[in-house]
């Protein structure tokens, strides 16, 4: 099945119902949306001669035409490339000649996308959608939906990838429809008078919910701000009401915070879904104080996304419970559509309580990662999937995160690899090593911290430079250690335990 039969549904049964609000204006209602799908669709196919299973890239902020260009491609049968929007130009253009993309749409700044994405050999066109050709193609003749098994792939979601260089994860038709019949049992119901705000980029979970709330004929705000900002959704909460969002836990704090300060009703929220990096007891007890039984937490990642464990409302709710203390600060019980199992390092499955990887297995986990057999290899075995995240169980089947085998560093709910950053680092002339580690953070969750070992006369600001020449600004080092040397093992390898260590000591003492 194609995912775009949910909004040809919708459009059949409620053609009426507001689909598309930018702020809190109605654009498209649903027969609007699915013939502007069905438009673009039409022009991808004989204007550019795309053909089911071609890919199209999505450089863009949120922006209202990001609905519609979702479904624009999969009506067409074809995949799409969503790509973070903070990413630098280069980063982009890496992602659209990866992914052998046939087009790349971009919502602003062409000159520098064209000139990164030029090498692209793939790239047939770069469409800005705020020209006269996005405009033409809603002029061509809509066209018949592509008829799909399921199988094929709907969404390649570019994850940071520990070897420096981000992997494509192959999600499909099928593993997306999987991903929304656990959110309708699990997390929540959606009726059509809910509206889904994209506070939280597209490009990634937020964008990926999409379909549930399609599904339901409810509505889609994308915020005039295109992003998250406190007082503009406290604003959208009042005035279009029954909000669902995905936020990031350093979302979810600033906006508590903000609804605290300003004694803002929330009676408009109707649910708030977190996840994407861990959140600390303390803060989601100071959520539910403030705000009330408005959340759920999701834990998931690109390869199984948004769906392998879920902390649903009411145990959060349940503050009676022996055990609440403990569950808050677990990322809650499988969904029922997914199994899960901890493993040691031979494969074997751990008892409850002790710790080892998470392991994945269900009609929400991905095939592969794009045209990358060995890193697929290493992550899939026996259809399960290594997340790379390690924790142990309760005997309720409660999932508590310790630690991720990975390198990663997790800031504000987006993924850096430190890997990426000292590579970027490391083209400076002056700089002779460096390790780049996650720092603990009250407000990010972690900030990312660079330790280097520099030739005299080398600052900081030198080294700025270099990242924001590079590479997304997020993912740049907030503080610099200048060192003599790097704690090294036997093997040469850099101890970044003990980086972590010393940077955990240092704030202890100050
Ligand atoms: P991504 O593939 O970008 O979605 O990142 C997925 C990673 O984020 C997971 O492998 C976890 O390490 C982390 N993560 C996701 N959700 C949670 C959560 N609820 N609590 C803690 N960490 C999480």
């Amino acid at each position: 099945m194609n995912l775009a039969h949910l909004l040809m549904r919708s459009a059949n049964v409620y053609p009426e119902r507001p689909a598309v609000l930018h702020g809190s204006s109605c654009l498209h209602t649903y027969a609007e949306l699915a013939e502007r799908a069905a438009r673009i669709a039409s022009a991808l196919r004989e204007k550019h001669g795309l053909m089911p299973g071609q890919r199209v890239a999505l450089f863009m902020k949120n922006v209202p035409q990001y609905i519609e260009l979702l479904y624009g491609a999969w009506w067409a049968g074809l995949a799409v490339v969503p790509i973070n929007s903070k990413l630098h130009p280069d980063e982009a253009a890496y992602i659209a000649s990866d992914s052998e993309a046939s087009l790349l749409f971009i919502s602003e700044d062409a000159n520098a996308v064209s000139k990164s994405a030029a090498p692209a050999t793939s790239l047939q066109a770069i469409v800005s959608i705020n020209t006269s050709a996005y405009e033409s193609m809603l002029e061509c003749p809509p066209c018949d939906m592509q008829s799909l098994n399921g199988d094929e792939l709907a969404w390649l979601f570019y994850t940071s990838g520990t070897t420096g260089r981000p992997k494509g994860v192959m999600q499909s038709h099928r593993n997306l429809l999987a991903m929304m019949s656990a959110y309708f049992i699990d997390v929540d119901e959606i009726t059509p008078d809910d509206a889904a705000v994209y506070a939280a980029p597209m490009s990634h979970g937020a964008g990926i919910y999409n379909i549930i709330f399609t599904a339901k004929a409810a509505r889609h705000v994308i915020p005039l701000s295109g992003g998250f900002d406190t007082a503009e959704l406290v604003g959208l909460a009042a005035d279009i009401g029954r909000l669902c969002l995905f936020a990031a836990p350093t979302m979810l704090i600033r906006l508590v915070e903000h609804i605290a300060a300003t004694h803002a009703d929330c009676g408009g929220f109707k649910t708030i879904v977190y996840g994407g990096g861990p959140m600390y007891a303390e803060d989601i007890r100071r959520a539910l104080q403030v705000m009330g039984p408005r959340f759920v937490q999701i834990y998931g990642q690109g390869e199984a996304p948004m769906t392998i464990t879920v902390l649903p409302r009411s145990v959060l709710a349940d503050s009676g419970h022996p055990e609440w203390p403990q569950r808050i600060a677990s990322v809650g019980i499988p969904f029922a559509l997914t199994e899960i199992r901890i493993a040691d390092e031979h494969g074997n499955s751990c008892p409850h309580g002790e710790i080892g990887e998470v392991l994945v297995k269900g009609d929400v986990v991905m095939s592969g990662y794009w045209g990358n057999p060995h890193a697929s290899a290493q992550a899939l075995h026996d259809g399960w999937l290594r997340t790379g995240d390690m924790g142990y169980t309760d005997e309720h089947g409660f999932l508590t995160l310790r630690d991720r085998s990975k390198d990663l560093i997790i800031s504000g709910g987006t993924n850096i690899y430190p890997r990426e950053v000292e590579e970027v680092l490391l083209t400076h002339p002056g700089i002779k090593e460096v390790a780049v580690v996650g720092q603990h953070d009250a407000e990010w969750g972690e900030i990312v911290v660079a330790f280097v070992v520099a030739a005299p006369g080398i600052h900081a600001a030198d080294l700025e430079e270099t990242c924001l020449s590079r590479m997304a600004r997020f993912k740049r080092p907030r503080h610099y250690h200048f060192v003599e040397s790097l704690p090294k093992n036997n093997y040469g390898k850099v101890l970044k335990a003990a980086l972590r260590e010393r940077l955990a000591k240092d704030a202890a003492l100050s």
